[in-house]
């Protein structure tokens, strides 16, 4: 099944700017500003001091590194941790993604080429087909994949060896990942929403490379409405940096930036349109919930898992939405934040 970018891609709907998903035009930059050494990874400081650990650890003992799996948001920087992991090994890594492995074939051609202590990335592993998740049980385990050779009554199963490699499995969706595949990573890490501070750091860092003027106001405003994402934030600068340089002599200042987000139609919190209705209709339609998340879909026109994976988590984690077992509600906040008032609840009856 295609995921929730390739459906927008294929309806030809405009990628948002303040998706966490990547959109064409970063590709290029990105390879430019990803960091590619642990010191250069900014914020997320408990993950960073355990994946250090463990990485001194597997080198001392000449060892690969234990299985890990990243989950959280799109563009909170789970490839380019996976990168890291192999560049302070000092290994080579191979990279493929779940819905591009079809067969058990695919998975398998690419287990038997990896070298000792070699990466292996696996991008949303969650959208692994059953048969070849099972494929990774043993290689996993074991290091070890079960070749059929021959046909029908006459087939025999082949264990073959592999090299010890170092799986490094990404999710944006980890409630989806089955408990075997999930036993199986030794190491296991949610990366968060990134703090303002350390947001500024990126923003500044990007600058610096990409030779963009800016100053703290200018930078302060972008952290501010970039949903705790460095990828948004590295969007958002080169957006501003357009606009800075047409309309405002090449400096990005903070009326720079405030004006060139309110054009792309950014809200102060980073709140774009598509937010904007999902909250209206989930106060104004439904009495602020709660109502479930197919039924917020088809209000929308929007997909299912392009509302759980990424609207929904940014909406909660600055707390205008809570997800209940009956469905999503607006909570107070949201009702201050979009001038609503709120409904007093009728007081329950014994
Ligand atoms: P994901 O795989 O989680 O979707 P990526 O690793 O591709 O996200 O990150 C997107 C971009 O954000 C990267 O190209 C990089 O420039 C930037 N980025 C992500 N995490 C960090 C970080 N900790 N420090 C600096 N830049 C980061």
């Amino acid at each position: 099944m295609p995921d929730a970018s390739t459906k927008r891609m294929m309806a030809h709907q405009p990628a948002r700017i303040v998706s966490g998903q990547p959109i064409d035009e970063d590709a290029r930059i990105e390879a430019s500003v990803r960091p590619k050494r642990l010191d250069e990874y900014i914020g997320q400081k408990r993950v960073k001091e355990n994946i250090q650990i463990a990485i001194q650890a597997a080198r001392t003992r000449g060892e690969a590194l234990d299985h890990v799996l990243l989950y959280g948001p799109p563009g909170l920087g789970k490839t380019t941790l996976a990168q890291i992991i192999a560049n302070e090994l000092n290994v080579p890594i191979k990279t493929s993604a779940g819905p591009l492995l079809e067969r058990k074939g695919d998975l398998t051609a690419i287990l038997t080429s990896l070298e000792s202590k070699e990466v292996f990335f696996l991008d949303e592993i969650h959208r692994l087909q059953p048969a070849v998740e099972e494929v990774l049980y043993p290689a996993m385990e074991d290091f070890r994949v079960d070749l059929i050779i021959g046909q029908g009554p006459g087939a025999r199963i082949h264990p073959f060896p592999l090299g010890h490699f170092t799986l490094i499995g990404a999710t944006t969706r980890a409630g989806l990942i089955t408990a075997p595949l999930r036993s199986r990573f030794g190491i296991v890490h949610r990366l968060d929403f990134y703090e303002p501070e350390d947001l500024l750091i990126i923003l500044h860092r990007s600058a610096k490379i990409l030779a963009i003027e800016m100053d703290e106001g200018g930078a302060e405003e972008i952290a501010r409405r970039c949903r705790g994402t460095p990828r948004v934030a590295n969007r958002l600068l080169r957006r501003s940096r357009d606009f800075a340089e047409v309309r405002a002599a090449g400096r990005i200042t903070r009326a720079v930036a405030q004006e060139a987000l309110a054009m792309l139609g950014i809200d102060e919190n980073g709140l774009d349109e598509v937010d904007r209705n999902l909250m209206l209709a989930l106060i104004d339609k439904y009495g602020g919930g709660p109502v479930g998340v197919s039924t917020l879909a088809a209000t929308l026109s929007e997909e299912e898992d392009a509302i759980e994976e990424m609207y929904e988590p940014y909406l909660m984690q600055i707390g205008m939405i809570d997800r209940t077992p009956r469905g999503r509600v607006a909570t107070p906040h949201a009702y201050e934040y979009f001038n609503r008032e709120q409904p007093r609840r009728q007081p329950r009856l014994f």
